[in-house]
């Protein structure tokens, strides 16, 4: 007999290519044949089911980092039933992350490790310091030691680069932050805010398989010329297997910019929220919104889907959490497009009205009913 199984349900699973009406059972923590009795039942009629979502960039080392927010708390409001925290821990503080967030929260936490030694250490409104100015913080080999030794935690290795991260080391911390990604194995994530250096350098850096997170910045830096042409550097890096993330939080989405990449048909590979303290209460609020602003640009939710779903598994290295396959990890969410209208604001103040939104109606983790809202 099945645990659990959501009834009658649009099923969309990008992930295994599978659209259609019908029940999703789980047993023993996985999905299961949905065949036979179950011991709970859920009535997902008229609503989407979806595999567990995930935001492949967030900051939730809540209490250990200012800008960490409460995963569990927040996976309620959008359904986010994996998170990618990406380098708010570094080498230096990794330990109590792990046994202080990860190892309590019921939701699942992954991470990329940060090549500067005490990941993201101040950033709040009053005090702000670019972890990657000081050459000092950024060990290679210390960074690649902490990642060897939680190798089922940490996915990659995070930095950020930009004028106001990366002050004057430029590129350097990138340089640093392949030297630590190689030694592992692992892939790179890296931030881009304004220059010096530019949005070119910084793609011209990264790899096959390496992301370049907060792609769809306003100027300056932006991925598009001001005629709206994507950057030379940027369909280069795509062609070449880099990965572009949205990441929104408080400083990286821009309605003009994402208008002219769509328009362009450079859509984003992974949807994430970049969630943390000064952009929880918008102008990102959470994952479930920046999809709906993708949505209004005109994404298909299909695509939606497997931006928060198959494409970040895959890159994690996790095929377990990419799809509702028999024998996968047990996450899923319930989902409503509800008929009310909602105003998207960009980082740049500018506000326009969709005229539905999504509402998380139940989430399963681990096999159980983990979440029914009212
Ligand atoms: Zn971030």
């Amino acid at each position: 007999m099945n645990d659990l199984v959501l009834e009658g349900g649009r099923i969309i699973d990008p992930g295994r290519s599978f659209y259609a009406t019908g029940d999703v059972a789980f047993k023993d923590g996985l999905v299961a044949d949905a065949a036979g009795p179950a011991a709970t039942t859920f009535d997902a009629a008229g609503d989407i089911v979806v595999p567990g979502l995930i935001d492949m960039h967030a900051h939730v080392y809540w209490g250990g980092s200012a800008l960490g927010v409460d995963a569990d708390a927040l996976a309620k409001r959008c359904g986010t039933t994996t998170w990618l925290d990406v380098g708010s821990a570094g080498a230096g503080n990794f330990e109590g992350f792990k046994q202080l967030c990860i190892e309590p929260a019921a939701t699942r936490i992954l991470a990329l490790l940060h090549i500067s030694f005490a990941g993201i250490y101040a950033f709040s409104r009053e005090v702000m310091v670019g972890e990657s100015l000081q050459r000092e913080l950024l060990e290679p080999g210390v960074c690649a030691r902490v990642a060897m030794a939680h190798p089922d935690l940490v996915r990659g290795i995070k930095v950020r680069i930009g004028a106001r991260t990366s002050g004057l080391n430029g590129l350097t911390p990138l340089h640093l932050a392949i030297e630590a990604a190689e030694r592992v194995g692992l892939p790179v994530m890296c931030h881009i805010d304004v220059p010096p250096p530019t949005y070119a350098e910084v793609c011209r850096t990264l790899r096959r398989g390496d992301v370049l997170t907060h792609c769809f910045r306003p100027y300056p830096n932006a991925p598009c010329h001001a005629d709206g042409r994507v950057r030379d550097a940027v369909l280069d890096a795509r062609e070449r297997g880099v990965l572009f993330d949205v990441a929104h939080g408080y400083g990286s989405f821009s309605w003009v910019t994402a208008r002219q990449m769509m328009a362009a048909g450079f859509q984003p590979d992974v949807i994430s929220s970049d969630v943390h303290t000064l952009c929880i209460d918008g102008p990102a609020y959470d994952n479930l919104v920046t999809m709906e602003k993708l949505l209004y640009l005109g994404m298909s939710l299909t695509d939606v889907i497997s931006a928060v779903t198959v494409t970040p598994a895959t890159w994690m290295g996790r095929p377990d959490l990419a799809d509702l396959a028999i024998g996968s990890a047990g996450d899923a969410v319930v989902l409503r497009r509800v008929a009310r209208p909602r105003t998207l604001t960009d980082v740049l103040g500018e506000s326009v009205e969709a005229p539905d939104r999504l509402e998380v109606r139940a989430i399963v983790l681990g096999g159980k009913l983990w979440h029914i809202a009212d």
